[in-house]
């Protein structure tokens, strides 16, 4: 499923036939081709310019946080494959430090202040990146008992993480695994969120969870604070992963990742490509749009008989704030929040009781 791709590319005149690709895969003809005239606007609004405005609460839910429970399956599965004793809390946390920028995300635009999307997707796109997750896995690792194979677990769950992000098919997104010498996003589109395949690995992380869950729920944090050196170098590496992607994040910018230059380059747009991960389709009475991360409108050229909801799409700006959309999916956004969620909420009560435990064994030995 993961093979329709429409075959708009910059500067081609031509537009191709308009695909969808419905919800679970399958591929449909559209009712309408896409036409190369922008529609006249969705009701009340206007796409007389650009416009980037705050994020809403509906805008916000639209940034997905990645399904964790297939990561937790699949990544203490390869681990306890090769590390036969791997404890399961370092597993799991090695299998969200990759995700922790988009949570970040998510949590940065419920605020009420005003923050540019665009850098803060930068900065979440370099922070993501293998690069940085191999930075906070060390600064973790600092602080552990046993620093090297802490860092090895934590290392290899966050490499398997990005690999599996990978395989799953994200329009304009990917994996940054060669970064700072490679900024290209790098996806292999085999399958979509919402396939046999996505929910055979999710079902297998929820029964993993639930077998591993007696194992190891009782083994000590394994963590220490007394050595200075140590707390010195988990220090300057968490300051490292916060601070340097803001002095590597024009990098990606450069590169198109995530096609941000060609949207923050309004002006310039016509004729480029774009392709958007996960966005919210509208339908309007005179006419439908995209709704990009950013809270931007892009008018949507020709009907393309979808839903509202989020889509992926890709296609070519016929004008300045139009799109015609050479091809589409439709998402099942609920559902894979969900399973998200809940892997969390997993990983979250894993790590609460030793947390509790070593907490208590400190301050409560030091209160004696
Ligand atoms: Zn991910």
């Amino acid at each position: 499923m993961a093979g329709v791709v429409g075959g708009a590319r910059r500067g081609e005149g031509h537009p191709p036939p308009l695909f969808i690709v419905a919800r679970g895969g399958a591929t449909t003809t559209p009712k309408i081709g896409g036409g190369s005239a922008r529609t006249s606007a969705i009701s009340s609004r206007t796409f007389d310019s650009c416009r980037v405005r705050p994020l809403s609460k509906n805008h916000s839910a639209q940034i997905i946080v990645p399904n964790e429970l297939a990561h937790l399956g699949v990544g203490g599965a390869v681990t306890r494959a090769l590390i036969r004793a791997a404890d399961p809390k370092w597993i799991y946390a090695g299998c969200v430090i990759p995700d922790g920028p988009w949570i970040l995300q998510r949590a940065v635009h419920a605020l009420p202040c005003a923050v540019d999307p665009y850098s803060l997707r930068l900065y979440c796109i370099t922070q993501s990146s293998l690069l940085f997750c191999l930075v906070l896995a060390a600064g973790l690792a600092a602080l552990a008992q046993a620093p090297k194979r802490v860092f090895t677990i934590l290392a290899l769950n966050s490499l398997v993480h990005l690999l599996l992000d990978a395989c799953e098919t994200k329009w304009g997104n990917g994996v940054d695994l060669l970064a700072p010498f490679f900024w290209k996003p790098w996806n292999l589109e085999l399958f979509w969120p919402e396939s046999l395949t996505s929910y055979l690995l999710t079902a297998f992380g929820f029964t993993y969870v639930i077998v591993v869950w007696w194992h190891g729920r009782r083994v000590p944090i394994g963590v220490s604070f007394t050595s200075h050196r140590r707390v010195a170098t988990a220090a300057t590496l968490f300051a490292a992963y916060v601070f340097a992607p803001l002095f590597l994040m024009s990098q990606p910018a450069r590169a198109n990742s995530h096609f941000l230059a060609t949207l923050r380059a309004t002006g310039h747009r016509s004729g480029q490509l774009l392709e958007l991960d996960r966005a919210r389709y509208v339908r309007g009475e005179h006419g439908d749009a995209i709704i990009t991360f950013a809270g931007e409108e892009i008018g949507v050229a020709g009907v393309t008989g979808t839903r509202s909801g989020s889509v992926s799409v890709r296609g070519v700006f016929s004008d300045e704030n139009t799109m015609r959309i050479d091809v589409l999916h439709e998402h099942w956004s609920r559902i894979r929040d969900s399973f998200s969620q809940i892997g969390l909420v997993v990983v979250a009560l894993y790590w609460l009781k030793p947390c509790l435990d070593w907490l208590r064994r400190r301050f409560g030995d030091s209160a004696k």
